[in-house]
């Protein structure tokens, strides 16, 4: 299997080859993958750059901001100079520096749910770090639609959780068989639905839900241990405990039941 990789690449995938679960073989999913994320904020800037370093062969960035100085605190993709510039724009350059492998796709776009099958397609799994429900819906009805795996976080003040919604990849499956979707999880958006922007976030824990993030992709596309498919972790920061719940399907579900 490593004889389609180049003397630097297996130089620089070599921590990752030597695991038994990872090896050649999933090295070279890694390769042929295509991953997209939804924001490239707080939990798709370590996101991305985990998933760059990884040798993942092809990733879209999907955002519609410019850095801003408040950002720097935890979206650990930019640097002082790039306050003003697109994010995409930006992320692309230091992904494309940290791995020339790396074919990178930016979109300075807000994705909808008109154009979020047209910008999801092709992709192997999406990464959702957004923090607007009407996004997350968009982003969960299309990866429905277009049987893709998602991987989701969301982080608030100390807390933070991460779960894998493979509603599409099981779609056409028994009905004992098919696992939930992110709306079988949230229905409906809160009432009082808070932001980062209105209630603060430790940045570091942005860097540990996005990091989570980008090693669920990874297991998923190495074929690796278990994902989080059908399942919720939350991490409280303050307490410095995780617990991991069972999700389970609705069958009332708007996008999937
Ligand atoms: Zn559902």
């Amino acid at each position: 299997m490593s004889s389609t990789f180049t003397p630097d690449e297996l130089e620089r995938y070599a921590r990752h080859i030597l695991l038994k679960e990872i090896g050649g073989a999933g090295q070279q999913r890694l390769k042929a993958a295509h991953v997209a994320l939804v924001g490239a904020g707080g939990l798709g800037a370590p996101a991305a750059l985990y998933l760059a370093a990884a040798g993942v062969g092809r990733l879209t960035l999907i955002d519609d901001d410019a850095v801003s100085l408040s950002n720097l605190q935890r979206q650990v993709l930019y640097r002082s100079d790039d306050v003003g510039a697109p994010k995409v724009a930006r992320a692309a350059e230091a992904l494309k520096t940290l791995n020339p492998n790396v074919t990178i796709q930016p979109y300075a776009a807000r994705l909808d749910a008109e154009n979020a099958e047209a910008l999801l397609a092709g992709a192997s799994i999406v990464l959702d770090g957004t923090d607007s429900f009407e996004t997350r819906f968009a982003v969960n009805a299309a990866c429905h639609a277009l049987r893709l795996p998602l991987v989701s976080g969301a982080v608030g003040r100390w807390d933070g959780q991460i779960g894998a919604f493979k509603s599409g990849p099981t779609r056409d499956r028994p009905d004992a068989e098919r696992l939930p979707c992110y709306r079988c999880f949230v229905p409906a958006a809160p009432p009082n639905a808070e932001t980062c922007a209105e209630v603060g976030i430790v940045g570091a824990l942005t860097g540990v839900i996005g990091s989570m993030m980008a090693l669920e992709a990874i297991k998923e596309i190495a074929q690796a241990g278990e994902t989080l498919a059908g399942r919720l972790m939350l991490f409280d920061a303050l307490g410095g405990e995780a617990r991991t719940v069972r999700l389970s399907r609705d069958p009332a579900c708007p996008v999937c039941g």
